[in-house]
């Protein structure tokens, strides 16, 4: 694990999944209700909320949007933000923990422990917490699938939420 959810220059990238003009749903069906504007059913997915531009980082300051992974997603999903270290109990701005070499499975498993380095404060619990209501929200919504942004403590794959995920059988896409 490297850096916390720092932003990155790279270009936005579906690392597992191209994105085909092809792969945009038929709107061609009839609804009953709706007539034929209906949209057709795309399944849901979780997405890092800071990738689509929420001021919910560390810092507080607003990420830019990843526009070209964004229109991409809503081709094909109903996009569900979740940020799992406000979920978990964090405010905004807030202490920018990293994993130190760490990962997700020593804290689920090992008792491994996330120490903020301003005030030196255990805030490993948060992280649990917020883990365990993103995949709450991923049940409730119905998402088999996470859009996760690396190098978080929390969101990358390796991270506490994008372990916990992958545990409950979601699959994790890393968004560099
Ligand atoms: Fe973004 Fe995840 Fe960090 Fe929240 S916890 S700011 S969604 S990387």
């Amino acid at each position: 694990m490297t850096n916390h959810d720092e932003d990155t220059s790279a270009q936005d990238r579906l690392p597992e999944e191209s994105t085909p003009s092809s792969a945009t749903p038929n709107v061609a069906s009839q609804c009953e209700f709706f007539g034929q504007h209906c949209r057709p059913y795309c399944p849901p997915v979780l997405v890092s909320a800071c990738l689509l531009g929420i001021p919910c980082r560390w810092h507080g300051r607003r990420p830019e949007m990843r526009a070209r992974l964004i229109e991409s997603l809503k081709r094909r999903h109903v996009l569900v933000p979740v940020c799992p270290e406000q979920l978990g109990g964090m405010p905004t701005p807030r202490t920018s923990e990293t994993l130190s070499g760490g990962s997700g499975a020593e804290v689920l498993d090992d008792g491994a422990r996330i120490i903020a380095p301003e005030t030196g404060e255990d805030v490993t619990d948060f992280y649990l917490k917020g883990s365990a209501f993103t995949l709450e929200i991923a049940r409730i919504v119905g998402a088999k699938k996470a859009y996760l942004k690396g190098g978080s403590p929390a969101c990358d794959k390796e991270g506490v939420t994008g372990e916990t995920l992958r545990r409950a059988g979601i699959e994790v896409i890393t968004v560099s």
